[in-house]
């Protein structure tokens, strides 16, 4: 036997989730509870988004009417209720039992989690980021009302009204409504200590906070609380300050800073007509750093919206650009599917990202201490783009940004910069990887740069190594890694501290074969160091290998399949230890020290990069040199009373 819906109302639970989203919601924003409001509204207008898009596209399924799409506002003190109403798409009885009594995203589990997270470490403004993002905002409602009534009725061609009625609770009711007209009813019975929702100046109030730009007229009594303008078709010098920031909040949802760092407002007729009206935020949202977050701006067609988050409207490395972008020349019925294939969506892709582009180019020139602001953070995204977008490889490399061992401690340098304060004769940009600035700015394999005053520039995210890949060269001069190869900067600069001239040759020649020896399984060779002027010894990679900053970086994510590669041991031939090592061949070459002093050369290079092999025989090592350092000491502070 089946029940008939419409006869007597039908009770269901709420999915489990849905209790424990409501109780989330109720407990974390009782402090702001008017957001409920901001919830209602942008579902009503999403539903009016909806409308407008079937009445379009759908021809006979839908339901035609005359009516101007509006959300209407009525108040009523006496009986302390709220009424929001909207002409959109409505709801079938199945939708409403989906939409308003689970939570249909996928995702639930990954939401609670950040959620408690967010809530934990008093993030208020993580936690309404949440919600915002997974959709559960209608569920804020029952922060101010103890019995909820959405009556409602399909735009579909044939649908019946129903009537969904809840207390927050644990059930819902499902029953026939009354509406006749296409659209949603939503009644919210306000508890005691929320009358103020009731009143007209407050209600307005938080329409104009959080809702000015909607693009429907929003009602409230017989006013109209609202701009509803379509802010990116206004010329620029109409839209001020204060609409920028306000409208940069929509777009946001409030999650990403206080107001813009720039804005992109643009409009162009050729090849294709679109707006845009883009912002660079202030504050990058932790989703950003994710590499599955893809880039998404509203897209409107003849300002009828069409997708909330489009990601083909911009490269993955700008997913940081939050706005809209409205074209006359986009199809109504362009889907996620077609996208891809869609010229005209490729074509404003291209011109949006060369315009973005020089919006951040102006940005570093006319205001330098905002533009490294920027870079701070969302720089390491848009290092993505030299390895991806190869037309506007020069325009990206122009924005990059670095650290340099001839910086001071916070100072970022450009490559424009950088090729500027080089000497003539110098022909390459030089740059090292690693992941710590100060242990870089310590490594050996920067004293001869450091002995000319010549820069070098110092790469600590992990990307860069894929960043400098992409880029190869920048003016003509090539990238060229001071941890690779054989290096000789006399034919650039002379030294500007006096270098310790190196020993008797020969003996370096019988330091370095005998060095070669003992490392014969561990290094590629040893040779003598034109990169060293204090330190004993380095290791060097060979030209066309990966750097041992790469191998650590690929190792972390596939432990075992990286095998590393052998390297070059330079070692210093005027450092005391390679100029007694060299004695020591000569007047005793079977010395165990000499396997000792060997070992420890290739040690300490290790160490200077932050590594150490195997520990427990370096310990050894150092233990065996020490005792003999002190029977020295010992023996030489005997002898003269001897
Ligand atoms: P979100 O809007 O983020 O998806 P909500 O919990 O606010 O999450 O709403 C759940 C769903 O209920 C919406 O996705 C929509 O399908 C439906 N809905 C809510 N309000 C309306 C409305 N006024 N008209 C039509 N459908 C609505």
């Amino acid at each position: 036997m089946t029940t008939d819906s419409t006869a007597s109302p039908n009770t269901f639970a709420f999915k489990a989730e849905v209790q424990k989203v409501l109780s989330l919601v109720i407990n974390s924003l009782y402090t702001n509870p008017e957001v409920f409001l901001r919830e209602l509204v942008s579902n009503a207008s999403d539903a009016l988004d909806k409308a407008r898009f079937l009445q379009l596209t759908a021809g006979d399924a839908v339901v035609r009417t005359e009516e101007e799409p509006a959300i209407r506002i009525t108040l009523d003190e006496e009986h302390r209720s709220l009424t929001i109403e909207d002409n959109g798409v409505g709801m079938t009885r199945d939708e409403v039992i989906e939409n308003l009594g689970t939570i249909a995203r996928s995702g639930t589990s990954e939401f609670f989690a950040k959620f408690a997270e967010a809530s934990k470490s008093g993030d208020k403004d993580r936690a309404l980021e949440l919600i915002g993002q997974f959709g559960v905002g209608f569920y804020a409602v029952f922060m101010v009302a103890d019995r909820v009534d959405v009556d409602t009725r399909s735009i579909k061609v044939g649908s019946e009204a129903v009537l969904w009625r809840s207390s927050g609770d644990g059930e819902f009711t499902v029953a026939a409504g009354e509406r006749e007209a296409p659209g949603t009813r939503i009644t919210l019975h306000l508890k005691e200590d929320a009358a103020e929702f009731a009143e007209e100046w407050r209600v307005e109030h938080v329409i104009e906070k959080y809702s000015n730009f909607v693009m429907f007229p929003i009602h409230v009594g017989d006013k109209v609380a609202n701009r509803s303008s379509a802010l990116w078709r206004l010329p620029k010098s109409k839209v001020s300050e204060e609409q920028h920031v306000e409208f940069f909040k929509l777009v946001t949802n409030g999650s990403a800073g206080d107001a813009p760092l720039a804005t992109i407002h643009w409009s162009v007729d050729a090849p294709v007509q679109f707006s845009a009206l883009v912002y660079v935020p202030s504050k990058a949202t932790m989703e950003l750093f994710s590499s599955r977050q893809l880039p998404g701006l509203r897209l409107y067609a003849r300002r009828v919206l069409i997708m909330e988050s489009c990601d083909k409207l911009l490269p993955t490395y700008l997913r940081f650009l939050r706005g809209v972008v409205d074209s006359e020349d986009v199809q109504l019925n362009v889907s996620r599917e077609t996208l891809q294939e869609n010229r005209t969506i490729r074509q404003i892709e291209q011109q949006l990202t060369k315009q973005a582009l020089k919006a951040l180019e102006a940005l570093a020139a006319d205001e330098p201490e905002k533009y490294l602001a920027f870079w701070r953070q969302f720089g390491v995204i848009l290092k993505e783009g030299v390895s991806t977008d190869f037309r506007n490889k020069d325009l990206l490399a122009k924005l990059y940004r670095f650290p340099s061992l001839r910086g001071s401690k916070d100072a970022l340098l450009g490559l424009e910069d950088y090729v500027k304060a080089k000497p003539e004769a110098q022909r390459a940009i030089y740059y090292l990887t690693g992941n710590d600035l100060e242990q870089l700015k310590a490594s050996p394999l920067l004293e001869a740069f450091r002995a000319r005053e010549l820069d070098v520039l110092l790469l600590t995210d992990p990307i860069d190594e894929w960043m400098v890949n992409g880029l190869r060269s920048f003016e003509g001069l090539e990238l060229v890694s001071v941890a690779h190869g054989e290096l000789d900067l006399d034919a650039v600069a002379k030294p500007k501290t006096p270098e310790p001239s190196p020993a008797d040759d020969a003996r370096t020649k019988a330091a370095v074969a005998a060095i070669e020896r003992v490392l014969a399984e561990r290094v590629v060779s040893v040779r003598a160091s034109r990169r060293l002027t204090e330190t004993a010894s380095c290791l060097v990679s060979r030209q066309g290998d990966p750097s041992a900053n790469l191998e650590r970086l690929m190792k972390a994510f596939d432990e075992d399949k990286v095998e590393a590669k052998k390297r070059v041991l330079e070692v210093n031939p005027a450092h005391p230890i390679v100029e007694s090592l060299g004695l020591l061949v000569e007047r005793d070459p079977a010395s165990p020290r000499i396997q000792l002093l060997g070992e420890m050369l290739y040690d300490q290079a290790l160490l200077s990069e932050g590594v150490v092999e195997d520990p427990a025989r370096l310990v050894r090592r150092i233990q065996d040199l020490l005792v003999e350092s002190a029977r020295n000491a010992a023996a030489a502070a005997e002898a003269p009373r001897g």
